[in-house]
């Protein structure tokens, strides 16, 4: 099998037929081999056992694998799991799979490493490699989905919220979303995912628009000097232009945006920050996810105390949004939120000047 190749799960459904068709096959081999990618999970071509040995050779001798290289797996205590994916040219991420009453939710990484510089983030403070591919990202939803088959346990949602910003990588994000909502593959459907950004405005438009998956947005902060610290993206699109965006999103029917706030100890957790994020979010459908602090080694901030949360919460309650503290998960394994990193044990991180949009 050639180490490069066609990567097929970076295809769309037209681009897969215009290929099978460059080769003399005839149109319902696409259906074929989708269904052998997406709904089979087949990773060999001669488990593919309806094609022809013609046809899977052609595959054998064109294609790139279709999966990543799995380096570690981890299993917290509370059952969350996180593996360390090589990539073809040795790059390495991160993929959490969070069980839960009812459903199990992937977090996809869409870049190695990240190149925001959150503050309080260990994946920022690693430094970005370089944008995944749409394949890369598809991928790591057909990896984890087979192998958790395997163990009956099932993926039924997915967050872009692993390492990178998605809307730096957008195009590769929105082909893979596209290949993984297919209703003869994957079938994902857009209310089972949901896109995390740290708010890059002149993309949150085409996100609603293109995509219609829910999106979350990593806010931090209320005032304009504070979040410049915390998401240095803020200097570039700073709250009112954020706000404005938001308040002209094409939601669709009762769907609310997401909105994501770690709470810092003596940072930004009083009840007057609470009350100043209940009048920021004014006019926008809401629901708000308060996100306890993940530590790292080396971090400069600690997790607000647990009745600071709960003021915090209460507030915005009070102003009408229904708001969650969200349970800190896989933290044991640094599988939680700003706790993943790609890097194999001892190499060093680059930092690339971020993409620019
Ligand atoms: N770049 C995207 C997606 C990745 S971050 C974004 O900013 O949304 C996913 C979520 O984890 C974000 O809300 C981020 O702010 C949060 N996060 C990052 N570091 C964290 C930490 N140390 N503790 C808790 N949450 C963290």
């Amino acid at each position: 099998m050639p180490a490069l190749g066609i990567r097929l799960t970076g295809l769309s459904r037209a681009e897969l037929t215009e290929l099978v068709a460059g080769w003399g096959e005839k149109p319902y081999r696409v259906r074929q081999l989708w269904s052998w990618i997406y709904v089979r999970l087949a990773s060999e071509w001669d488990a593919m056992s309806d094609l022809s040995k013609d046809f899977r050779r052609r595959l054998a001798e064109s294609c790139a694998p279709m999966r990543p290289l799995p380096v570690t797996h981890q299993v917290a205590a509370d059952g969350t799991e996180k593996w360390l994916l090589q990539l073809q040219d040795g790059q390495t991420i991160e993929t959490v799979f969070i069980p839960e009453e009812g459903r199990g939710t992937l977090c996809v990484s869409s870049q190695a490493g990240c190149s925001l510089n959150c503050s309080f983030c260990h994946t920022g403070a690693q430094g970005f490699s370089r944008n995944l591919t749409a394949a890369e990202i598809v991928e790591q939803v057909l990896f984890c989905r087979q192998d958790l088959a395997q163990r009956d346990r099932r993926l039924t949602n997915i967050v872009l919220m692993g390492m990178g910003e998605p809307l730096y990588n957008y195009d590769a994000v929105a082909k893979a979303v596209h290949i993984l909502m297919d209703d003869a593959g994957v079938a994902i459907g857009t209310r089972k995912i949901t896109l995390s950004t740290a708010g890059v405005v002149p993309r949150l438009h085409a996100v609603g628009r293109e995509l219609g998956v829910n999106l979350a947005i990593s806010l931090h902060a209320v005032r304009d000097d504070l979040r410049d610290q915390l998401v240095p993206l803020n200097r570039k699109y700073n709250l009112a232009a954020l706000r404005q965006a938001l308040l002209d999103y094409p939601l669709k029917g009762s769907r609310r945006i997401t909105w994501e706030y770690v709470l810092l100890s003596g940072v930004n957790d009083t009840p007057d920050d609470a009350r100043e994020m209940a009048r920021y979010l004014r006019g926008i459908p809401s629901k708000v996810n308060l996100i306890p602090f993940n530590p790292w080694p080396g971090c400069p901030y600690e997790p607000a105390p647990a009745e600071r949360m709960l003021r915090f919460q209460e507030i915005l309650h009070q102003a009408g949004y229904v708001t969650v503290i969200r349970d800190s998960r896989g933290a044991d394994i640094a599988a939680a939120c700003g706790q993943l990193k790609g890097m194999l044990p001892g190499a060093r991180s680059r930092v690339h000047a971020p993409a620019d949009v």
